[in-house]
């Protein structure tokens, strides 16, 4: 059956997100004719809210071992990506297109202007530039296709046969910003193998309900090590916050990423609240507190080493009566305090959904792609790129560099074999 608009092009780019307008804007500078189809009714929605709405383009790594060491055994996938475009391409070509960029801490790229809508903007420029027609509004819901080849495929009321096609439809975090996981259902259809998705990047629910009196408490400068089964696993510096029913914040966020694969084993997370001083240290300045006023209440003398929210609870923890003299305080009281200020033990009992994950771990296995094309191994006119794949980095613009890097790679490709 031919539907009522029948759209013909070289390459039809699914999704409209980073990846896919790397990939349409690329492969139509390349002399592709180029559609870009995307549901919402603009490109990039999810664009907008990455880094708080200033959008970490990237990370200021240069060093591609360095930066794919990032993304753990399956950094070294992503080798001929980020040789063909890697992160100092990805900044000239913002910075070319008239978005300066400044380097913060941590070695985070965002625009000069703080705003991902002037990334956006860029993007969008860029596929005007070279006339790749967007299609928005447009839901692909069905892909026609033999074991070898796709033929076309339906949108709403839309037939579009092209040569080739670019699925950059993104994992399942988010799902407001359109991100709901079609594209891992065609992929699967088509014969993919699909890595559970799971959500990445993720804020995490504790055990202790203490945690949830805390909510909107940012602490700073912290230390968080994660165990996994009494064993230490990672541990990140930087800042935390705590939640209605757990924790988040960029230290947290970043832990997450290992927390998922490791649930429902006996996690835990133990924060150093004082990582600049050591037990000693430590065990010093709170003698040498406690000295400077001896008659003040226990429940009264942490003012200057915690912040107010955080007394009562680290107070009820320590096991010491809140209303003891600080003179009177055993060496063995004061030293179980200084425990728990250096190793505040908190259970993790689970994390929270796609609709608060930064990104999708697990996609489109990584074995059906020919990295170096981006294209299927499966089906010879079709190419990936973005988060649909299984790979998935921590925070810092390593995500969207991989979304640059793919789409790039997957565009050119695609131009290059539509002739
Ligand atoms: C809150 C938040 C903050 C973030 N901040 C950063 C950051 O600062 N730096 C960083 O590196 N990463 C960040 N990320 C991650 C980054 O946003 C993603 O890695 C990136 O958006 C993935 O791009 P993509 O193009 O692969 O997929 P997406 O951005 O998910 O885009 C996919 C697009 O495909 C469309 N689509 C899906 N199915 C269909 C269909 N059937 N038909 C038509 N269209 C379809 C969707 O509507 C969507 O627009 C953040 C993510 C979130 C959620």
């Amino acid at each position: 059956m031919r539907l009522s608009g029948t759209i013909t092009c070289d390459i039809a780019v699914i999704g409209g997100g980073p990846a896919g307008m790397m990939a349409a804007g690329t492969a139509a500078s390349r002399g592709a004719n180029v559609v870009l189809i995307e549901k919402n009714r603009r490109t990039g929605k999810k664009l907008l809210l990455t880094g708080k709405g200033r959008c970490n383009i990237t990370n200021a790594d240069y060093d591609p071992q360095s930066f794919l060491s990032r993304f753990g055994k399956k950094g070294r996938y992503l080798h001929s990506a980020l040789s063909s475009f890697g992160v100092e391409d990805a900044m000239n070509f913002f910075s070319e297109r008239g978005l300066p960029l400044k380097i913060e801490r941590g070695n985070r790229v965002f625009p000069e202007s703080d705003s991902a809508a002037d990334v956006a903007r860029v993007l969008r420029d860029y596929l005007y530039e070279h006339g790749v027609r967007i299609m928005p509004g447009l839901d692909v819901r069905k892909i026609n296709n033999d074991s070898r080849h796709i033929v076309s495929i339906i949108a709403n009321s839309c037939m579009i046969e092209a040569g080739r096609y670019v699925l950059c439809t993104g994992g399942l975090s988010y799902p407001a910003t359109g991100s709901t996981g079609a594209g891992l259902d065609f992929a699967r259809d088509m014969g993919h193998t699909i890595v559970t998705p799971r959500p990445s990047l993720v804020p995490v629910i504790l055990k202790e309900k203490w945690a949830g009196e805390l909510e909107g408490l940012s602490i700073r400068n912290v230390s968080v090590s994660l165990y996994h089964d009494g064993k230490k696993t990672a541990e990140e510096f930087g800042e935390a916050l705590f939640t209605s029913n757990g924790m988040s914040g960029p230290v947290i966020i970043d832990l997450s990423r290992n927390i998922g694969a490791l649930l429902p084993g006996r996690v835990e997370l133990a924060i150093d609240l004082k990582p600049a001083l050591d037990h000693k240290a430590l065990d010093q300045r709170v003698q040498r507190d406690f000295r400077e006023n001896p008659n003040r209440l226990f429940k009264n003398s942490l003012g200057k080493l915690l912040p107010a929210s955080l007394i009562p609870v680290i107070i009820g923890l320590s096991g010491i009566d809140p209303d003891k003299k600080v003179n009177i305080i055993s060496g063995d009281e004061r030293k179980r305090l200084v425990r728990l200020l250096k190793d505040l033990r908190v259970g993790v009992a689970g994390i929270e959904g796609f609709d608060k994950a930064i990104i999708t771990a697990g996609g489109v296995s990584l074995d059906g792609i020919d990295m170096r094309a981006m294209r299927s191994r499966i089906i010879d006119n079709l190419y990936f790129a973005g988060e649909i794949l299984d790979i998935d980095g921590p925070t810092g613009g390593y995500n969207l560099q991989i979304c640059w890097s793919t789409g790039y790679c997957a565009g050119m490709s695609a131009a290059k074999a539509s002739g």
